[in-house]
């Protein structure tokens, strides 16, 4: 930096002495001290290069400058290093810039808690101090400095810089809240749960950096392109200074024109134009809870052909209600509901939550069981009261059997989940829990399907009246029930064969294999859950379905501003080379152009900062700021965006 503003000011006097004093050996003296000053570093870094066998875009300014240098050009010469190593220095500020929008996230979370150290009284200490199981005093309209479960107090608090949930949630005792969240009208005692350093915005400044950082799929582009393209304007160049003298052209003239079409080649703007949007998209994304963890999957989400969503926790809000036990012989109801929350008390499925929960609003005494085991995707078994109990999934037989299949058939075309309750062989009761749609999942079907995804789909455990019904009610292309964990994964891959790339959404948790299987994972409500939140390779921070199809246009605004920026370097380098090879350009007018068009391209990168329509929400209304209606077809929103 230094040296480039001597550089700088060493040409600039240069130049005020040659129109004031006319001074010819002192502005010659002057511009050698900046082509000395200015050019140290270009020539070590193209030394480097030539070392390594690349040819570099510094290499191709460095032999520019010579070639100046000996034709006696040394003005020019001195303004090649100036302007070349000014552009630099704007490319690496505006990285800095596209990255740096980051740290916008880091400032959400407070430096400093209050700490809660005797019944009235406060200590203001810094957050890397809190540890888990202390307790800090939130005051209204404060933010909250670390993840936390509340233990007194009540208030709304909005999470929405951090997960992009759109509406409060009410805070009570027993609230899981996020630090960085914004306290509402009341005074929050808050436990703390986390360390700092582990707190969901932690992670998630940590993961964007990662993701930033990693943007493979842009680099191999830059790579490959340059390891094409530097050589080729290279070989151009001697080609101009070989063949114009043949052409009668003087072989200085040709020379000089050799070197303008090198200088207007050594654009950094192609090389920087994919990777200037990439990591700007990446950090707009982390604004609105949406985490791409890489240039990669930043590009898959743009193409994405089928969409599998995972029914319970995603389609559905995942939290059933139990709606009721259908008991056989001589089972009394309310023994057979307490016999089910006792072996289900050991599990964290959805469907032993409503059960055990049910039980508990029943007032039932719900007894030990022992021996608990989970059997993944079919249900549980224990011993309880020295009875050896079984709960879960139907089987064929079950729906054969009169009595049992009958109360089974009426249970799900209620549209609940039933599962059987047995000891042994013994049927004892049907459990029956009924779980809801999301009241934004048919709105992002729909939204999908605008975005010109082809099929969207459904893939469950669950029983096949429950998912054809749910399948139904969201207008989904296709559903697949009764699926084991694994044949959840053999399906993402059969689908992946027939329709390309293909997404699958899940809570992250247990449809890890699912998942993996996918050509990208989309984890939901990962504030929530550690696992999705470091495993997902599209992580939405909320909890609501909308952000998906948010996520959706990200990619595809990005991809559009990447073409631009392609396209846009090619057409002025491509313009710049044949001015330069007609003769019309002089060094400098040229390395000027060029290092302008560089600029042009990154602006347009860093326009990918600001949110497009559709991707943030109205904070108004809570909605999205989209009207599906006017998305009908696929590429408006693109284009609507870019203009
Ligand atoms: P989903 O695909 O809807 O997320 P899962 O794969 O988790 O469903 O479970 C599939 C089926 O297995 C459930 O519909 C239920 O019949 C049965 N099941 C799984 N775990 C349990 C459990 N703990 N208690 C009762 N039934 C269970
Ligand atoms: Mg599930």
């Amino acid at each position: 930096m230094v040296t480039l503003a001597v550089a700088a000011v060493l040409l600039v006097a240069g130049l005020v002495v040659e129109w004031t004093i006319h001074s010819e050996p002192v502005a010659l003296a002057l511009f050698w001290g900046a082509i000395l000053t200015g050019g140290a570093y270009p020539l070590r870094s193209a030394i480097r290069a030539v070392r390594n066998k690349r040819l570099t875009i510094t290499v191709l300014l460095v032999v520019a400058a010579i070639g100046a240098i000996a034709l006696g050009v040394v003005e020019e010469a001195a303004f090649l290093v100036v302007i070349f190593s000014l552009g630099e220095a704007m490319e690496a500020y505006a990285t800095d810039k596209a990255r740096g929008s980051i740290s916008a996230l880091m400032a959400l979370a407070p430096p400093t808690a209050n700490l809660i150290t005797s019944a009235e009284g406060t200590e203001t200490v810094a957050v890397d101090r809190l540890h888990p199981g202390h307790v800090v005093l939130v005051r209204p309209g404060e933010r909250l400095p670390t993840d936390g479960t509340v233990v007194q107090g009540a208030s709304w608090v909005d999470a929405s810089p951090v997960t992009g949930e759109s509406v409060p949630v009410e805070a009570t005792t027993g609230t899981e809240v996020f630090g960085g969240s914004l306290n509402g009208n009341g005074v929050l005692h808050v436990q703390v749960t986390k360390e700092y350093y582990d707190t969901v915005l932690a992670r998630v400044i940590e993961q964007v950096e990662e993701a930033q950082a990693n943007r493979s799929g842009a680099e191999r582009f830059a790579d490959k392109f340059s390891a094409v393209y530097t050589p080729a304007m290279f070989i151009l160049a001697i080609l101009v200074a070989v063949i114009l003298p043949l052409l009668g052209f003087e072989w200085r003239e040709a020379i000089y024109r050799a070197l303008v079409v090198l200088v207007v080649s050594c654009s950094c703007a192609l090389v920087i134009s994919v990777p200037v949007s990439v990591v700007t998209a990446i950090a707009r994304g982390a604004k609105d809870g949406i985490l791409i963890k890489g240039g990669v999957y930043l590009e898959r989400l743009a193409d994405i052909k089928a969409v599998a969503f995972d029914k319970t926790g995603t389609l559905t809000r995942g939290k059933p209600a139990l709606a009721r036990v259908v008991p056989f012989g001589d089972t009394h109801e309310d023994e057979a509901l307490a016999l089910a929350a006792a072996v289900e008390a050991g599990s964290e499925h959805p469907i032993a939550t409503a059960i055990v929960t049910g039980a508990r609003d029943r007032g039932l005494t719900v007894p030990t069981a022992h021996h608990a085991r989970a059997l993944p995707g079919t249900g549980m078994e224990a011993t309880v009261n020295g009875r050896a109990l079984h709960i879960g999934r139907p089987s064929d037989a079950d729906r054969a059997h009169r009595e049992l299949g009958r109360a089974l058939a009426q249970a799900e075309a209620e549209g609940c989940t039933a599962v059987v309750l047995r000891e042994g062989t013994q049927p004892l009761a049907v459990v029956a829990v009924a779980d809801q749609l999301r009241p934004d999942a048919k709105t992002a079907v729909a939204e999908l399907r605008s975005l010109g995804i082809d099929r969207v789909m459904m893939l469950t455990g669950d029983n096949d009246t429950v998912a054809r019904s749910t399948a139904q009610a969201l207008g989904l292309d296709d559903y697949r029930a009764e699926l084991l964990p694994e044949d959840k994964s053999t399906a993402v891959h059969e689908l992946r064969e027939k329709y390309g790339v293909i997404a699958m959404v899940g809570d992250g948790v247990n449809d890890a294999p699912a998942l993996a299987n996918a050509d990208l994972a989309i984890a939901m409500g990962a504030a929530g859950t550690d696992v999705a939140l470091e495993t997902a390779d599209v992580a939405l921070m909320a909890d609501e379905l909308d952000r998906l199809p948010a996520a959706i246009r990200l990619s595809r605004r990005a991809r559009n501003n990447i073409k631009i920026n392609i396209a846009l370097s090619l057409a002025v380098v491509a313009v710049l080379i044949v001015a330069a090879l007609a003769g019309w350009m002089s060094l400098t007018i040229g390395l000027l152009l060029n290092e302008a068009s560089a600029a042009l391209i990154i602006l347009n990168g860093l326009r990918m900062l600001r949110p497009g329509r559709g991707e943030t929400r109205n904070p108004a209304t809570g909605k999205t700021a989209s009207t599906p209606a006017r998305e009908d077809h696929p590429g408006t929103d693109l284009n609507g965006a870019d203009t």
